[in-house]
């Protein structure tokens, strides 16, 4: 089989708070048309991991490349518009903002609801066009018909969809989802997973960290395995299953 140049690529990303070393020499990467699962036990130091893909913490040793190009040292907004988009364990949505709105904010990509509101007092053909894509996000998911709805109103679930769609929105090449299934009812799940096959077939790079074992190691061709910080496996779902490290950190929990 060829073997696809990788989208994201993290190696050696160590990152210490106080005395915890939280990341530990990670190295990992997701190319195009790839689902990269990462798990392991709370507090293992997944969301961390995400955390210095996008910028929103740097890291004390390690690199991190997007589609070739160094982005260890960008900032949020600059790694967002470079094609990495996220969505976070606790969704982010402002409550007060419908939807729609919400969504609107990704479609932006830009970040923050103070750079939509500027960039709608000086141009409406940008206003619609950034309307335009969210709307059709929502469709895709399923949500239109809650698009005028005050975020705080969503259902855990559709806030859940809810902040794939803003994500989606920005129009990524790398995906990262942190715990997209967390709260979900089984129909729902078998939803996402489906929605996830899409968006690979499509051709996206998606990474996503996930608790439900049975969930994840269904959906994804590799995966990470994090314990106290360090990488303890890394392979197929079969490899993983198989592999007493991995048994032994999920037994300890
Ligand atoms: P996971 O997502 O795997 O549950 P996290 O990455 O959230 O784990 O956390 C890994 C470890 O790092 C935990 O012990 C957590 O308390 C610690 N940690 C994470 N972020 C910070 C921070 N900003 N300051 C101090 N400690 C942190
Ligand atoms: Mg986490």
């Amino acid at each position: 089989a060829m073997t696809a140049e990788p989208l994201l690529a993290a190696q050696g990303l160590t990152r210490r708070f106080g005395g915890l070393t939280a990341a530990n020499d990670i190295s990992l990467s997701v190319e195009k048309g790839r689902i990269l699962g990462l798990i392991g036990p709370n507090g293992a130091g997944k969301s961390t991991v995400f955390d210095l893909l996008t910028g929103v913490t740097v890291p004390d040793a390690g690199r991190v490349l997007l589609a070739g190009q160094d982005i260890t040292d960008s900032k949020q907004t600059a790694i967002a518009r470079a094609g990495l988009a996220r969505t976070f364990q606790h969704t982010r949505l402002r409550g007060d903002m419908t939807l729609l709105e919400n969504v609107a904010i990704g479609a932006h990509a830009r970040g923050g609801c103070g750079a939509l509101a500027s960039i709608f007092r000086r141009d409406r053909a940008e206003e619609a066009r950034i309307f335009a894509t969210a709307r059709a996000q929502l469709q895709r998911l399923g949500l239109e018909a809650r698009a005028e709805v005050l975020a705080g109103q969503l259902s855990q679930g559709e806030r859940r969809t809810a902040e794939i769609a803003r994500a989606l929105a920005s129009d990524p090449t790398v995906l990262l989802l942190d715990e997209p299934a967390a709260g979900l009812r089984h129909a729902e799940k078998q939803h996402l997973a489906s929605l996830l096959h899409q968006l690979r077939a499509e051709g996206l790079a998606i990474l996503i960290i996930e608790h439900d074992m049975r969930f994840l190691l269904d959906l994804v061709d590799r995966v990470v395995v994090l314990n106290f910080g360090q990488q303890i496996a890394e392979g197929t779902p079969d490899e993983v299953r198989a592999n007493p490290a991995v048994q032994s950190a999920y037994l300890g929990e």
